[in-house]
């Protein structure tokens, strides 16, 4: 049947009209969507009651099924949600310590920022060296419905109401390599989140980029850019052999970048493989070229997954921010929430899969 959620409300109306013909319809069953959060027709009590039964027999209400679930004492807390053909993704939902002066929960409390991490793809193809996803292999593209389920299953079981949560699309998946879809998912959110709050990861697909900066609803920018040079870059990302980082940045040059807003790269810090000064030196010069700022995300070791990657000491990851620091580039450290849960890109999915993990290609230093 086909589901309801991914779609626009004009798409809405042609899909309904002969079980809901009057114009207003679509936008009453979106309310209910949203709004109200409804997980079925016959929630929505201001339909007629024959128009209900109408539309749960021939439509469903793609929400994905929470498979497990499980909170670390930091506030994260990851959903593994299996879709209608019985794919799984993962979400994951964290408590920003900050707060937040325009958020209210929707249970009275003031202003805690909640963020919600989003997958694009059941799976990713890019193999990224540090990424648990990425020796998971690929998976299919996830329909617009599916990505914004995740956030609305995560809005009932959390219960965040619309404008109290940030959303990131940093789940499992590449999602400039399912743009259109990730971009009417980013249509529909926007009517709860604006895209100020939210932000797209991505390993630096150029098409994808030029695709996305067409659209209306454009999200922050987040690269993951882990090498200041293309040899490193291409075997950490081998995404860099087909968009390597000249092509990357002229790109970038090109994003049509809001007054006050900057991008982000984002850096893997890795023990051995690029974090020396010399190379958060190298980073700065790149990333000077564009408003920017840089997140260092110490590697989530991971025994099973990465063995033969390491996090580098908490001294060696405040030596390369201060380097970057002194170049002038804004950088904040980011350790990751959720560790104890392995909430991390890709971890979930990555403790109940079975099998053997394919080794990672990078084992020794780069820089
Ligand atoms: S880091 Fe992102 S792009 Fe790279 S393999 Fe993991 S999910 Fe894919």
């Amino acid at each position: 049947m086909p589901d309801v959620l991914g779609l626009s409300i004009p798409d809405l109306q042609r899909a309904v009209r002969e079980v809901a013909p009057e114009p207003y319809r679509a936008a009453q069953i979106q309310r209910w969507l949203w709004e109200r959060r409804a997980a079925s027709f016959p929630e929505m009590t201001d339909l007629p009651r024959a128009m209900r039964e109408a539309l749960a027999e021939r439509f469903t209400i793609g929400l994905p099924r929470v498979a497990s679930r499980s909170a670390s004492v930091d506030g994260a807390e990851k959903f593994l949600l299996e879709l209608a053909d019985g794919v799984r993704v993962e979400a994951v939902f964290l408590v920003d310590s900050k707060r937040h002066p325009a958020a209210e929960t929707s249970d009275g409390a003031p202003g805690t920022r909640v963020t919600v991490c989003l997958s694009s793809q059941a799976g990713c193809a890019l193999d990224c060296a540090f990424c648990v996803t990425g020796r998971l292999g690929s998976g299919r593209n996830l329909t617009a419905g599916e990505i914004v389920g995740q956030y609305l299953v995560l809005a009932r079981e959390k219960r965040f109401g619309p404008r109290e949560a940030n959303v990131v699309f940093m789940g499992m998946g590449e999602p400039l390599l399912n743009v259109a879809c990730v971009g009417t998912a980013l249509d529909l959110l926007a009517r709860e989140v604006s895209p100020r709050r939210t932000t797209l990861s991505t390993a630096g697909i150029v098409p994808g980029l030029e695709a996305l900066a067409r659209r209306a609803h454009r999200p922050n920018l987040a690269v993951s850019l882990s090498a200041a040079d293309d040899a490193t870059r291409s075997r950490l990302m081998p995404v860099n052999r087909t968009h390597p980082l000249a092509d990357l940045f002229a790109a970038l040059k090109r994003w049509p970048l809001e007054k006050g807003r900057r991008v982000t790269f984002e850096w893997v810090l890795i023990a051995g493989v690029n974090d020396a000064p010399e190379t958060a030196r190298r980073l700065a010069a790149l990333v000077r070229q564009l408003p920017a700022e840089v997140n260092v995300i110490p590697l989530n070791e991971s025994a099973r997954w990465l063995p033969d990657l390491k996090r580098p000491s908490p001294a060696a990851v405040d030596a390369f921010a201060r380097t970057l620091s002194r170049c002038g580039v804004d950088v904040t450290v980011r350790w990751s929430k959720g560790l104890e849960a392995d909430a991390a890109c890709g971890q979930l999915r990555g403790r109940e899969a079975p099998g053997r993990p394919k080794p990672p290609e990078i084992r020794s230093s780069g820089t």
